[in-house]
């Protein structure tokens, strides 16, 4: 996978990547990961990359020519995305459709935002990383490319890490615990001390469900409510109540 980023602080996008898991990665040659300098392509004695909004209007927009000349130069892996707060919200969902692509492209704004040209013309969609606003895309991309190389094989040591966790199956991660067994007075659940992987199992599959009925309705309700398997397990443990108000009603299905 070759992935390029479009910034104007390609020193703090590198100087990330080359401290994180994703330099192991990049060494292995699981992905490729190419920084632009969009200022590099900047014409005028001041090197700018950003010019007053036609019409009036708070602050300043990226300038067209720059973004344009960046990227035709450097013919970047596509889809080439837009990172902005009015983007295609991003997710695990989508993370994993990138992690499938063989590459994907970012650019990142600044000031106000940017000519609309460079959406209209150059982009092939938006993403955005939550309904706020941060002062620049440089954080929204480290965050794209981070959760989408965590999926590609041989960025971690585990690759079982990626299918329990959070999201993976709309499902938040099980709780925890490493040693000591006893810290403080809080005990270890017991059944995570013996051996018997199969309770093991069924106890993490458990306390995913009741953990995310807990926080994140949402999730639950966004798949249509629990399956009769998991209705089961939690009744097994002694969550009946929540079976009744989350349970999946056939005629939905
Ligand atoms: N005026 C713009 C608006 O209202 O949509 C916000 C511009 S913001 C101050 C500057 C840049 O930060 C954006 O062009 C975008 O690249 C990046 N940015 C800010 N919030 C973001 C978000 N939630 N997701 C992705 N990028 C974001």
């Amino acid at each position: 996978m070759r992935i390029d980023i479009f910034s104007i602080f390609p020193d703090l996008i590198k100087g990330y990547f080359s401290q994180t898991v994703a330099s192991r990665a990049i060494r292995a040659g699981v992905f490729e990961l190419n920084v632009i300098d969009i200022r590099t392509k900047a014409t005028d004695v001041h090197r700018s990359v950003d010019d007053a909004p036609f019409g009036g209007g708070a602050g300043m927009l990226m300038k067209p020519e720059p973004i344009f000349a960046a990227v035709e130069e450097q013919d970047p892996p596509r889809p080439l995305f837009l990172l902005s707060p009015s983007g295609r919200r991003f997710d695990q969902g989508l993370a994993r459709e990138l992690s499938l692509l063989d590459g994907f492209s970012l650019i990142c704004g600044r000031y106000e935002g940017y000519d609309a040209r460079i959406e209209d013309a150059l982009a092939d969609g938006a993403i955005s990383i939550g309904d706020y606003v941060l002062a620049g895309g440089e954080i929204a991309a480290m965050a794209i490319v981070e959760a989408t190389i965590r999926l590609l094989p041989g960025t971690l040591g585990n690759s079982q890490s990626v299918v329990e966790e959070s999201f993976s199956s709309s499902l938040l991660e099980y709780p925890q615990y490493t040693r000591p067994a006893e810290f403080r007075g809080m005990q270890v659940p017991e059944v995570l001390l013996g051996g018997n992987h199969k309770l093991i199992e069924e106890w993490k599959k458990m306390m995913s469900i009741v953990k995310t009925i807990r926080l994140r309705p949402d999730l639950i309700e966004k798949r249509g409510g629990l399956d009769p398997s998991e209705a089961d397990l939690l009744t097994k443990y002694g969550y009946a109540w929540m079976v009744e108000v989350h349970t999946r009603s056939q005629e939905d299905i």
